[in-house]
């Protein structure tokens, strides 16, 4: 028993050794680096890949959950053209059934399908092949449907596994198992058939959205014993996220991003992503002038000047560059302190990719995007023929838009993960949201609109604006309560009421278009209550450097406490 001990004791330190030092070699080592470069072309794993290959290849059952786009079909593509035999996927549709179909033919590795619009005789070819050792392929994919309706098909892997030919099994969308998750599939809940009649072939689900119940769920579904669990985490926790608002009348916002580059980021690295090759050009040469030490790239910049401000760069010679999303491909430079996006990105996937080449060395970073309502419609343009280009926009939009929600929540839930809300540690700019008391904002409004009211008169909303602002006629300055507060600022607090109820729209129809004015909403009357208070949640506006970084919160919110009087936290 002794031996048998020491063996159980050497066994749990190699397990670990495989889990913890995942780069350790092992006997597929050289070939999975081979065929990773020479097979897939890829030049290195990503985070977890290398993990989780090897456990599969050892032989564990692993649960892979892991943010779309981040390459979890490697993790069993790679091990099936290292193995003996072949791979059974299971997926869920049809149509991403064909696109890794495409993807591995045009890499030359063999694969076949079976699925209900597979004609008798491919389905009877390659149910043929699946017992004959001769068989070229190294992954076939299947509807789970097929699993758990053809006894012809569980047949032939019987023989196969019997064979030793079954060597991997991979169940991609693995939550559909369960019914807790978002998209449950009943032909899942009859994988577990799988595991009890192949117990000695490792499975491997993926999944990008799995808590920890559904799996548990799932894990019960699938009969695995004790699978291995691997989360990569989309939450990058260093990276601080802002939204800044660019004002489409004046857009001031270089003179923003030279401030910050030269106070708050003095000597750091750092990437300004601009919209054109025009904007890398113009928005550099602002730069230059305002003594930032800049370099544009663009795609249409010869090789030699690309490469020399790659070069220059990388070794803190140039301190930022303002680029296109042509800036992108092999950029793995630690120490980036910034990612300022002049424009926003058209998607969020995008704006997550290029944002995340900040902050590599897991040391605070920031990314920015600026957000100007023109912009919009710029890059509306540009992804028209982008079949959901629009939709992924909209996405991006929203991101910056959305001040009720944590930028980091925003997300998580466009990648379709689980959010916690303690994950972001307030390492955005909503989480630092004030939200403020504009009672006495709400009276001086309602005073302007029903003054107008009762001079028979309608206001649009820009006329409501000018005349808050005081840009009004001089007689009716007098009869009101002017303000101080900025346009955007203006345009908030108006925005909120109408939001809110406290006004609402009247609108006017000519023939020839209909006019948008204000009138008092159901719940002016509300205001006449002294009791009665309104809130709103800010966004932060001040647009100077000195007023953005978290440790300086304070000094804005005492900027606000003036211009708003009263102050609370939210
Ligand atoms: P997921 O299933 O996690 O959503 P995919 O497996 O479809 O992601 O991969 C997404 C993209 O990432 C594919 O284009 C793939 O070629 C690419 N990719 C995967 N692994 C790597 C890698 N190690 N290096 C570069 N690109 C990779
Ligand atoms: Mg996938
Ligand atoms: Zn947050």
């Amino acid at each position: 028993t002794f031996l048998r001990k020491l063996t159980i004791l050497l066994y749990c330190i190699l397990t670990c050794l495989n889990v913890f030092f995942p780069n350790l070699d092992f006997s597929w080592s050289t070939e999975l680096e081979q065929n990773l470069k020479d097979v897939f072309q890829l030049s290195k794993f990503r985070p977890l890949q290398l993990k989780a290959i090897n456990l599969s290849m050892s032989g564990k059952d692993l649960f892979l959950v892991m943010p779309t786009g981040r390459g979890k079909s490697l993790c069993y593509q790679l091990p099936a053209v290292c193995s003996e035999g072949f791979t059974l996927v299971v997926t869920p549709l049809v149509s991403l059934m064909e696109d890794q179909l495409m993807y591995l033919k045009s890499i030359d590795v063999e694969a076949v399908s079976l699925n209900a619009s597979s004609s008798k005789e491919h389905a009877k070819m390659v149910l043929a092949e699946l017992t004959d050792s001769k068989a070229p392929f190294k992954l076939l994919y299947v509807t789970p449907e097929k699993i758990a309706k053809s006894k012809l098909l569980m047949s032939r892997l019987e023989k196969a596994y019997n064979a030793g030919r079954l060597s991997r099994i991979a169940v991609d969308e693995v939550h559909c198992c369960s019914q807790w998750g978002h998209d449950f599939r009943p032909d899942y809940k009859l994988l577990g058939i799988l595991k009890r009649q192949f117990p000695k072939v490792p499975l491997l689900g993926l999944t990008a959205t799995a808590t920890g119940s559904v799996l548990k769920d799932c894990q019960k579904i699938l009969c695995v014993p004790e699978p291995i669990t691997l989360t990569a985490s989309f939450n990058r926790t260093n990276l601080y996220y802002e939204v800044r608002l660019k004002d489409s009348n004046s857009d001031d916002s270089v003179s923003d991003i030279s401030a910050l580059i030269k106070e708050r980021y003095k000597d750091q690295s750092g990437i300004v992503y601009v919209f054109s090759q025009k904007d890398a050009e113009t928005v550099s040469a602002d730069l230059q002038k305002k003594g930032v030490n800049a370099s544009p790239y663009h795609a249409n910049m010869n090789p030699e000047d690309k490469s020399q401000v790659h070069r220059k760069w990388a070794t803190n010679k140039i301190q930022v560059v303002v680029a296109t999303v042509a800036f992108g491909m092999g950029i793995d430079k630690a120490d980036v302190r910034f990612v300022i996006h002049h424009t926003i990105s058209k998607s969020i996937e995008n704006y997550y990719q290029e944002s995340g080449r900040a902050g590599r060395d897991d040391k605070p970073a920031d990314c920015i995007v600026y957000f100007g309502f023109n912009d919009i419609f710029r890059i509306s343009t540009m992804v028209v023929m982008e079949n959901v280009g629009q939709q992924k926009l909209l996405t991006m939009v929203d991101y910056c838009q959305n001040v009720d929600r944590c930028r980091r929540s925003v997300i998580a839930v466009h990648f379709d993960e689980v959010w916690d809300d303690e994950g972001c540690n307030e390492m955005c700019d909503v989480c630092h949201y004030i939200t403020v008391d504009i009672t006495q904002h709400a009276k001086d409004v309602v005073q302007i609109v029903e003054l107008a009211g009762s001079l028979d008169e309608k206001l649009t909303p820009l006329k409501v604006t000018e005349a808050w602002m005081g840009k009004g006629p001089a007689k009716r300055r007098k009869m009101i309560q002017t303000t101080t507060l900025s346009r955007l600022e203006v345009e908030a607090i108006i925005t909120s009421l109408l939001l809110q109820g406290y006004l609402s729209e009247d609108f006017s129809f000519t023939p020839y278009t209909t006019y948008f004015y204000l009138k008092l909403g159901g719940k002016a009357p509300l205001l006449k209550n002294q009791s009665h208070s309104i809130t709103m949640k800010m966004r932060r506006t001040g647009l100077d450097a000195n007023t953005v970084s978290t440790t300086q919160q304070t000094v804005q919110e005492s900027f606000r406490q003036e211009a708003f009087g009263c102050i609370s936290r939210d």
